[in-house]
């Protein structure tokens, strides 16, 4: 198979040699003047070795590789990554009886640059971050549907491609309907809303910590902010907390964590409630020493490096107002989701945040993304989910 070529300029080589799949644009020397937007190209170092094939992508990246050989990049080629990633899953022993969330593809830490993938029952929710994924969806697609138990496929990239590549997206089945919205994480229920929620509908990349939270919500009073889908509040109520309070700026999510609340739990349970307020306006109004354990979990503050500061500012903010006004012997369960952010800098802001309130604070868990989104060694960009769980006096 041949495909369009692109030459690296002398030494620019070396970190693919090492198998890290990007190019940035400023390492290229050449390229064929036909490249398109999403094409498949063959990538050679300055003296003519051939490095691997990947897809084309007008930006920083300006291609993200999918082999270091010549292997093709077809139907077969997509059907043994997907087979990978489902047999390390397997491995994992996600797909239980009481468990069928998990995340299938995790993009480079699948060997498969911008391909997400999530698992929901019989449902796969696929996103592209990259146009060369977006061209090769169907195929993918078809792919999953060879994997066991998965029927149906959602395709949802309207806003995970890159803008300016006027791909228009649409948000549609490719394969398959709708069969249920209902998935299933450690035995408790979910509605998962792929069709207007955020990413791919539920945040698969929390379960292991949302577990560990169940283990410390017995009869504390906890406060669950950003709670979107509701995951960590019921966890919380099923490790036995004595109340449950969710707050989310959207009305949105705060239905979903009621209905997913209702879904779990008997209507007179009466020990949960929610709010749709701003996670910093709720911190501020709400009285000192009201809850024992609270998790932040915001969005990503730092979608890009350029935001970098203006994030650290908004985490320390954020943990300072909740270490102000955690009780004394409180459980504090504190997130970071922004790639751009790194661990280091993370626990500083923390850091800064409890040196502010000058109370006793030790780190009792650091915490990160679970096994189903795993890191390719040749790629740490891989790791951005950061976490820390916090004993404060
Ligand atoms: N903890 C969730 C995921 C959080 S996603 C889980 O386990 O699934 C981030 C959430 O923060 C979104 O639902 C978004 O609506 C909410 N959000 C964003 N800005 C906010 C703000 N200023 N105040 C409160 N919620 C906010």
């Amino acid at each position: 198979m041949t495909y369009k070529t692109v030459t690296l300029k002398r030494g620019k080589e070396e970190s693919l040699q090492r198998l890290h799949p990007w190019v940035f644009s400023g390492a290229i020397a050449a390229a064929d003047d036909t490249i398109e937007e999403g094409d498949l190209v063959t990538v050679y170092a300055h003296d003519g070795t051939l490095i691997g094939n990947g897809h084309s992508q007008i930006g920083s990246i300006a291609v993200r590789m999918l082999t270091f050989d010549d292997t093709a990049i077809d139907e077969e080629f997509y059907s043994q990554r997907l087979n990978d990633a489902y047999k390390m899953r397997q491995s994992l022993g996600l797909q239980r009886e009481d468990n069928n969330a998990f995340r299938l593809v995790h993009g480079e830490g699948d060997f498969l640059p911008g391909l997400v993938v999530d698992v929901y029952g019989p449902t796969a929710v696929m996103q592209a971050h990259s146009p060369g994924m977006h061209f090769a969806r169907n195929i993918i697609a078809k792919g999953l549907t060879q994997l066991p138990s998965i029927r149906n496929v959602y395709y949802k990239s309207e806003t995970t491609l890159p803008y300016k590549a006027h791909l228009d997206p649409v948000n549609d089945y490719i394969i398959g309907g709708m069969e249920t919205d209902e998935a299933l994480e450690n035995g408790l229920r979910f509605h998962v809303d792929w069709l207007k929620g955020q990413k791919t509908g539920f945040f698969v990349d929390q379960r292991e910590n949302r577990s560990l939270l169940e283990q410390y919500s017995h009869g504390r009073k906890v406060l669950n902010m950003f709670c979107y889908t509701g995951g960590f509040s019921v966890y919380a109520l099923r490790g036995g907390a004595e109340l449950v309070h969710s707050v989310d700026s959207s009305a949105k999510a705060v239905r979903l964590t009621d209905d997913n609340v209702a879904l779990n739990f008997a209507p007179e349970d009466g020990r949960h409630q929610s709010f749709a307020e701003d996670a910093f306006k709720f911190l501020d109004n709400m009285e000192k020493d009201a809850y024992d354990l609270i998790i932040l979990d915001p969005p990503a503050f730092a979608k890009h490096k350029s935001a970098l500061r203006n994030a650290l500012v908004g985490y320390r903010r954020l943990n300072a107002k909740a270490l102000e006004k955690i009780a004394p012997g409180s459980i504090l369960f504190t997130f970071s989701c922004s790639q751009a952010v790194n661990k280091e800098q993370f626990r500083l802001v923390v850091f800064s945040a409890a040196a502010q309130t000058r109370r006793k604070v030790r780190i009792l868990h650091q915490l990160t993304q679970p096994a189903d989104h795993p890191i390719s060694i040749y790629h740490p960009e891989g790791e951005y989910l950061k976490g820390l769980v916090l004993y404060v006096e």
